[in-house]
């Protein structure tokens, strides 16, 4: 490897393995770019897979001497003019050419390292999740190199789970939205961006409105976003909780505004994310929300989704029976959509259970989907839950949702989420007579 940096400069190597630390590795770079085009280059940011259980397993002792091992390789791999950099733990970058990118990926997919453990030595094979930069354009600065296979690493393990992972422009738009996002949020909630639609919840026997789902849209200018674009980063950064109460206080205002005006309201769901139970106080708060608009607890019930994690799902069981006991009503969101299970119906003492599009979102029903439904629904309803099924659009899935034993439904068959203006009409005149 070029070894460009100054010795001497401590500050500027990883203790351990001595290689550059980002500080060098830029400086480095710097240098390799007065004799070099860079856009020859690939720039690497990679770390190791399942560093943090073998680190358990042996201790840290034996976990420093791997990284030894496998940074010893990689780096007898590198030419003259390629870097290699060790930015602390088990993250490194490297600036490798790009007629040799592939064979340093494989370099990386499987390095054999040695363990002492009990007086014997055991092998190990150590493989990187690797994010990767095709050099395309002068740096505009030397950050560059790290940030940007940075950002396709993070694809690589939350969002596409694969080994390797090349940045593309998507990648690109979805961060730089993501930080625009974070950006104006505290202001747009101050400002009142934030407006609540409201998409019915219809009786299909009677086709007469029986409820409504609070959904949030942000009215950013004369743009109109969706909840899909804000809603994810707000909740990897944790604060989409201020957005949920929000909401919540925006629907109880509502709801007040209209048994004010004469009109008699339905019952309004509104979301809360699972992000939201970091917030030890996240039931008392939203009974502190309802009680303090004045309103009734039954006009509200509070939807939240399943989950895999264990811990999460301890969270959920306790949060719902908390609102139990406050007397304020829980409905499982999305339910068939991932990894339902039974337990939920055992353990969650909910009110409604929503189904799924996903099981109607299809042109021809699968036998097995009408069976799987008909007992869902069956056990639903003797368990004392209300059914809803969501994302009804046409004629036919209504039948196919009767047919199975639900018989509310919320979706584009009737309605869209509506602006307040249009939802007051629907309150004011809950019959839907011109589908009768
Ligand atoms: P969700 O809670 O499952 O809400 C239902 C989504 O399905 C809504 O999308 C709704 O517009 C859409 N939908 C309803 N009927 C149909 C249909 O017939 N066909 C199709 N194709 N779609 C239908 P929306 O409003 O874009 O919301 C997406 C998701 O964003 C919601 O899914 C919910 O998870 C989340 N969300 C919305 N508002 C909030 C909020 O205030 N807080 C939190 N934490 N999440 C929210
Ligand atoms: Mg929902
Ligand atoms: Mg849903």
């Amino acid at each position: 490897m070029g070894d460009i940096l100054q010795t001497g400069n401590e500050r500027m190597v990883h203790y351990l393995t001595g290689l550059p630390n980002a500080g060098g590795y830029l400086q480095n770079i710097s240098m390799l770019s007065r004799s070099k085009n860079l856009q020859e280059y690939t720039a690497f940011y990679f770390n190791l897979k399942s560093f943090g259980n073998l680190n358990i397993r042996y201790g840290a002792d034996a976990g420093d001497k791997v990284l030894l091992q496998f940074t010893a390789k990689v780096s007898s791999f590198l030419e003259e003019d390629e870097l290699l950099g060790h930015l602390g733990g088990d993250n490194f970058v490297a600036l490798v050419k790009k007629d040799r990118k592939e064979k340093f990926c494989r370099l990386l997919n499987g390095i054999d390292a040695t363990i002492r453990c009990d007086n014997r030595n055991e092998k190990v094979r150590i493989s990187a999740t690797i994010g990767l930069w095709d050099i395309d354009h002068d740096l505009r600065e030397a950050g560059e190199v790290i940030g940007k296979p940075s950002i396709a690493l993070q694809h690589a393990k939350y969002v596409l789970h694969k080994p390797v992972v090349k940045l593309t422009d998507e990648m690109l738009n979805r961060v730089s939205t993501q930080k625009s996002v974070l950006e104006k949020y505290q202001k747009a909630l101050e400002d009142k961006e934030f407006l609540v639609f409201y998409q019915p919840k219809v009786d299909s026997m009677t086709n007469t409105l029986v409820g409504a789902e609070g959904l949030v849209r942000w009215k950013d200018g004369d743009k109109m976003i969706s909840p899909g674009v804000f809603i994810p980063p707000l909740e990897q950064n944790g604060e989409i909780v201020l957005l949920d109460y929000y909401v919540l206080k925006r629907a109880c205002e509502d709801i007040k505004a209209w048994i004010e005006a004469g009109i008699e309201p339905v019952t309004i769901s509104v979301n809360f994310s699972r992000r939201d139970l970091l917030d030890q106080d996240l039931a008392k708060n939203i009974d502190k929300i309802i009680t303090k608009s004045g309103i009734d607890k039954k006009y509200i019930e509070v939807e939240v989704t399943e989950t895999v994690d264990e811990q999460e799902h301890g969270e959920l069981a306790k949060f719902i029976s908390d609102l139990y006991d406050m007397g304020i009503k829980t409905a499982i969101d999305d339910f068939g959509a991932g990894y339902s299970s039974l337990a939920t119906l055992r353990e969650f003492r909910v009110h409604t259970l929503k189904i799924d599009r996903s099981f109607i979102n299809t042109d021809d029903f699968s036998w097995k989907d009408e069976i799987i439904l008909k007992h869902i629904i069956n056990m639903a309803e003797e368990l004392k839950m209300q059914v809803v099924t969501e994302g009804v659009e046409r004629e036919d899935q209504v039948g196919f949702v009767n047919n199975v034993g639900c018989y509310v439904i919320q979706g584009f068959y009737y309605d869209r989420p509506l602006p307040i203006e249009e939802f007051n009409e629907r309150l004011r005149n809950k019959v839907y007579s011109s589908l009768k």
